[in-house]
């Protein structure tokens, strides 16, 4: 289960979490480090402290509301890697968190895969606006994350049909300057134009797909925010409950309208 959910990390990274781990399980008297220990562990390597900072209900409700939706469409979308936990328990920069974990160590995504990322990644920010009307600056980091995936897959990846298999700008690593990477553009104006283009149209599907999946599916949005607000700190095993629950209601609504209807005629 450790190595499950610690994909990618280096051996520093680990000794890091073990030795965390240690601190977390002498802060609390005990003698051994349990697998809590660990886990909240590598939830602060990953993802910052938990900072207790008091938030008003309404943002709290916003941030319930936000998160909730990245969970909602990464478990609605089939592909995705797993959820591993969702809180609304302030991390690090973060106000809210929505933790997925691999099933297993990619080193290559799928065009599809990474689409349905950029559909996460606006599950929040899509959330916002359809519960709320308006948007907050919550979603900055997701947009900023969204978009140059989205750019990543015209510009080096060749996954546009319109741009073809082709490396747009040239990328190269500036010694003088650290290791900081300048971009080269080595397109024509006209190609720039075009890249923007089909960059925005990636974008402006996933939202309006993302949209569309999260107002037929509001009911369990709006029980998973519940939850959220209830308990801080929800797993795929809540998500997937609400959405047993509400399933079983809806088919017990079914059933008994239509033992009603003979009657209303
Ligand atoms: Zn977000």
């Amino acid at each position: 289960r450790l190595a499950q959910i610690t994909p990618g990390f280096s051996g520093a990274d680990l000794a890091n979490i073990v030795n965390e781990a240690a601190l977390l399980a002498v802060r609390r008297d005990s003698d051994a480090v349990a697998m809590a220990d660990l886990e909240m562990a590598i939830e602060r390597v990953v993802a910052g402290l938990q900072r207790k900072m008091p938030l008003s209900p309404e943002v709290r409700r916003k941030v319930a509301y936000h998160e909730g939706g990245h969970a909602l469409v990464a478990q609605l979308l089939p592909g995705t890697d797993p959820i591993h936990k969702v809180t609304i328990i302030p991390r690090g920069r973060a106000l809210g968190l929505t933790m997925q974990l691999p099933i297993d160590e990619k080193y290559t995504h799928s065009k599809q895969y990474l689409l349905n990322n950029i559909s996460i990644l606006y599950g929040g920010w899509v959330a916002e606006k359809v519960i709320f009307g308006e948007i907050t600056t919550g979603a900055g980091n997701d947009i900023e994350r969204a978009s140059e995936l989205a750019r990543k897959m015209v510009c080096e990846w060749g996954m546009s049909d319109e741009l073809g298999p082709l490396a747009y700008g040239k990328k190269e690593e500036q010694i003088f300057l650290g290791r900081e990477i300048a971009q080269h553009r080595d397109y024509s104006e006209e190609t720039a134009r075009k890249i923007d283009e089909v960059v925005k149209k990636i974008i402006l599907d996933a939202t309006e797909a993302t949209t569309t999946l999260l107002e037929e599916n509001i009911e369990v949005l709006k029980a998973v925010a519940d939850e959220l607000l209830d308990k801080e700190t929800i797993t795929l095993e809540d998500i997937d409950r609400i959405i047993e629950e509400l399933k079983k209601d809806t088919a017990k609504e079914a059933a008994s309208e239509s033992k009603n209807a003979p009657v209303q005629e």
